[in-house]
């Protein structure tokens, strides 16, 4: 199957030379030059990979990358990121924008070829779906059944905090902000507290922590979120 990938940029020489090297590695290329028709193409196609600008005319990259993930349909694309200033760095990291990395222009196309490479061997959105299990020690989470078994002991979660663990342990080993947590757990809803995470995080350490005052499974990140730790 050919992975179709999705690059957003207004400069044509860059966009070009991008699609030029990807197709030459066997990629179906796509490309828009700005955020609202990048967005259509998004809807109408089904990508495998979305490379987007952040300075774009009209809609930018990061607006763009935000409504990505806050689609159902397109939520569980890799995005990676461009950008002319390191500055605009802070806005991509920490997750905060939901993109999957960056790359700071500029770059070599055999840089960005690797950063492709990299994404395209995450596992697809469709064999995540089937995925059923998610293990860390004696820690399971049976996804289809819904249940959460520390050993041979089930752990009784409500369905928020079955979610929120999911959504760690899908990323064990990064840090999720409480933005990106709030978004894929509590949906696109601006009314939801962050502290409504920090509280859910509380109460699940209390389920799952040998000795939730010195939690291991689940770190804080000050000032950024919570990392599930394997
Ligand atoms: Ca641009």
């Amino acid at each position: 199957m050919t992975k179709k990938i999705l690059i957003v940029e207004d400069e044509e020489k860059l966009s070009s030379n991008l699609a030029d090297k990807l197709r030459a590695e066997g990629y179906n290329v796509s490309t828009a030059r700005d955020g609202e028709s990048g967005w259509e193409h998004a809807q109408r196609e089904t990508y495998d990979l979305f490379v987007l600008d952040i300075m774009l005319p009209g809609l930018d990259g990061l607006s763009l990358c935000r409504m990505i993930r806050n689609d159902n349909k397109t939520a569980e694309v890799p995005i990676i990121m461009l950008t002319a200033r390191s500055t605009e760095v802070d806005k991509i990291v920490g997750l905060e924008s939901g993109a999957d990395d960056y790359i700071v222009k500029p770059f070599g196309l055999g840089e960005f070829l690797a950063r492709v490479r990299v994404q395209m061997r995450r596992p697809s959105p469709a064999r995540r779906q089937i995925q059923d299990e998610l293990t860390a020690g004696d820690l399971r989470l049976d996804l289809t059944g819904r249940r959460v078994f520390k050993g041979t002991d089930e752990v009784k979660l409500s369905n928020k905090e079955f979610d929120l663990l999911t959504e760690l342990m899908r990323n064990k080993n990064a840090v999720l902000s409480r933005d990106l947590i709030l978004t894929k757990v509590w949906g696109y809803d601006y009314f939801v507290d962050k502290r409504t995470v920090d509280v859910h995080i509380r109460w699940l350490r209390e389920k799952i922590e040998d000795n939730p005052s010195n939690p291991r499974l689940i770190s804080t990140v000050r000032g950024v979120g919570y990392r599930f730790e394997d």
